[in-house]
């Protein structure tokens, strides 16, 4: 009796809070509650999936990268997607909101999915089916034909996994990346470009649909018909707008096989021609994949690409690149069913007949098709046994148009980088614009073609000077007026990041203020500062506090006077 009676003068949810603390304390998870996150978070039933243990914490503090490390207040592993909606709905009612990002593979370079002092939300427990046990990929195939087949998948889920799902069905996705240890919501954030993008456009240009969780918490499904203006911000966000939680992407017939081409170029203004005209071709008489790298002495032993070629090749090509300042490969690649072999013979011989490369210097192998889209995987595993896999990646890849190449050539490869002794490939290809959804927050050159070029270089002793050279080619396109991009985009300033989007940065911040008006989602893009975040926050309350705060509402109102006051600030 005495003990119901105190139990009755205690507020239930100091009870739960209890309950919960002392749950938590028995299964390890004794760590004070942090300063950052409101107390009440641990009274929701999520708070049992929330870590706060130096472990879990390690463990998502720094990304591929290896330049960036931030230390988060805790860690979710949700069990269902609902965790993640009861966490942003949380936040964002809460008078003590804390920012949050998903964390796909973290495999950004640059801190992009790193939270200061506030949630991670680590995807990858999702991986495997939630707690409802749904299957988190499911393919849709088309009785009347592949092109109208699509898959569902998680936005937490790696597309190595999409790919052996579809592949089962005899289907494909379309467009890729070079590497498949990345999950769907994180190559949709940016782009997800490859040697298919120039057919293809890039990931973004082959969804369907998306389920996402907006920073109000609330969830939306979304397409180029229903909630377009969500769709095309999401895609390419820089997960700013929402948490992508499904996506639907098109699918294709799976070749069986793919003739693997290298070609070698001294020259680069043939090298580029060829790339150029490679792209303009359609499938039958061109390539299904185009890429292309720049080839030095060194990288062209040492990068996780080089498995191709023979050593004896590697020792011509040497002996090639010793005479000239760089050599240049083009990659190609014709995709072919069993029994197409003589199909291919003929269709690769005219074609290369076209193509100026250094005669003598055109290379094949026949591999699968799994296996060729999953070729970095070998490199992958080779670095890792060698212990040099985990360490600082200053990668920089930055969109160039095409008018400029050749500038960029004599500028970059053949000075800045005269003597690059780095370890890593430098990619360079060429993309068709008009394969790209200008709908989309992605941002491109303003040019019909550009190159996309990747100097994926990583380094411990010489990371000082790689990032010296970074910098030095970034102020090269610059101040040559370039006219580059970056992809997977890191600014230090707001003011680079407002020319970064150019005429699409206006859209971008209403967007923002639209789907996240509170600032909460993926802060490690680092895109909206401290300054921008009190002007952008003051506004929210001064105008129109009401609508702002309500989920699922939109505030127009907030965002031409917040525009207004940006262009008057930038003026300034
Ligand atoms: P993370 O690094 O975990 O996240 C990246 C950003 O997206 C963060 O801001 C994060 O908060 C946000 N995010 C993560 N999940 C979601 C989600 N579900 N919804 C919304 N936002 C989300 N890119 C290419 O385009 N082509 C390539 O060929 C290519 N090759 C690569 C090879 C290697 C070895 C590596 C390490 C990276 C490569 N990338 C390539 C870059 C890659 O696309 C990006 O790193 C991308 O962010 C995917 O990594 P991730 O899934 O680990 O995302």
């Amino acid at each position: 009796m005495m003990s119901s009676v105190r139990t009755s003068s205690i507020p239930p949810f100091l009870i739960v809070v209890f309950l919960v603390s002392s749950l938590m304390s028995i299964i390890g998870h004794d760590k004070q509650w942090p300063t950052s996150l409101p107390q009440q978070l641990q009274a929701l039933d999520l708070a049992t999936r929330i870590r706060l243990d130096q472990h879990a914490i390690g463990q998502v503090s720094t990304d591929f990268g290896r330049l960036k490390h931030v230390l988060p207040a805790a860690v979710l592993q949700p069990s269902s997607v609902d965790d993640m909606v009861t966490l942003v709905q949380f936040s964002y009612m809460s008078e003590q909101s804390f920012k949050i990002a998903p964390r796909g593979q973290g495999h950004s370079v640059r801190g992009q999915a790193l939270v200061p002092g506030g949630v991670v939300i680590e995807t990858s427990s999702l991986r495997h089916g939630g707690v409802d046990g749904k299957a988190r990929i499911t393919v849709y195939p088309s009785k009347s034909a592949p092109m109208f087949a699509y898959v569902d998948v998680g936005g937490e889920q790696l597309w190595i996994d999409v790919l052996w799902e579809t592949l089962k069905h005899g289907l494909t996705p379309r467009s890729w990346t070079d590497y498949l240890y990345l999950t769907v919501g994180g190559t949709l954030s940016n782009a997800g470009i490859s040697g298919q993008a120039f057919l293809h456009g890039p990931q973004i240009s082959n969804v369907h649909e998306l389920d996402i969780i907006t920073g109000k918490g609330n969830m939306i499904t979304c397409s180029a018909d229903n909630e377009p203006d969500l769709f095309f911000a999401v895609l390419g966000g820089l997960g700013q707008f929402g948490i992508i939680t499904r996506a639907r992407i098109a699918l294709e017939h799976a070749p069986q096989m793919v003739r693997w081409v290298r070609l070698i170029y001294t020259d680069f203004t043939k090298f580029v021609a060829d790339q150029e005209r490679s792209i303009s071709l359609d499938q039958k008489r061109g390539f299904n994949y185009l890429e292309g790298f720049v080839l030095t002495g060194y990288n062209l032993t040492s990068n996780w690409r080089s498995s191709f070629f023979s050593g004896k090749v590697i020792g011509r090509i040497s002996s090639l690149a010793a005479r000239h300042s760089a050599v240049y490969c083009l990659e190609g690649a014709k995709y072919y069913d069993h029994g197409m072999e003589s199909k291919v013979d003929e269709e690769l011989g005219s074609l290369l007949e076209e193509l100026n490369f250094v005669p003598g210097f055109d290379f094949q192998n026949d591999i699968t098709y799994m296996h060729f889209l999953n070729r970095v995987r070998d490199g992958e595993l080779k670095l890792r046994s060698m212990g040099l896999w985990d360490i600082p990646h200053p990668w920089l890849t930055i969109f160039v148009p095409r008018s400029r190449i050749v500038d960029f050539d004599q500028g970059v490869f053949k000075h800045i980088l005269k003597s690059n002794k780095s370890k890593g490939p430098i990619l360079i290809y060429p993309m068709n614009r008009t394969k790209w959804d200008e709908r989309t927050s992605a941002v491109i050159p303003d040019e019909e073609i550009f190159y996309s070029v990747g100097l994926l270089r990583s380094g411990v002793h010489e990371l000082e000077q790689l990032e010296a050279q970074n910098k030095e080619i970034l102020q090269f396109c610059k101040a040559s007026r370039i006219g580059c991009k970056q992809y997977l985009p890191h600014y230090e300033t707001q003011v680079d990041w407002m020319k970064h989007f150019g005429p699409q940065w206006d859209l971008f911040v209403e967007r923002k203020m639209r789907y996240d008006p509170k600032l909460l989602l993926a802060p490690g893009q680092r895109i909206f500062g401290s300054e921008f975040s009190r002007q952008f926050l003051a506004n929210v309350s001064k105008l129109t506090p009401s609508k702002a705060d309500k989920p699922g509402e939109s505030s127009s109102c907030n965002i031409r006077n917040f525009n207004e006051e940006s262009k008057r600030n930038r003026a300034n």
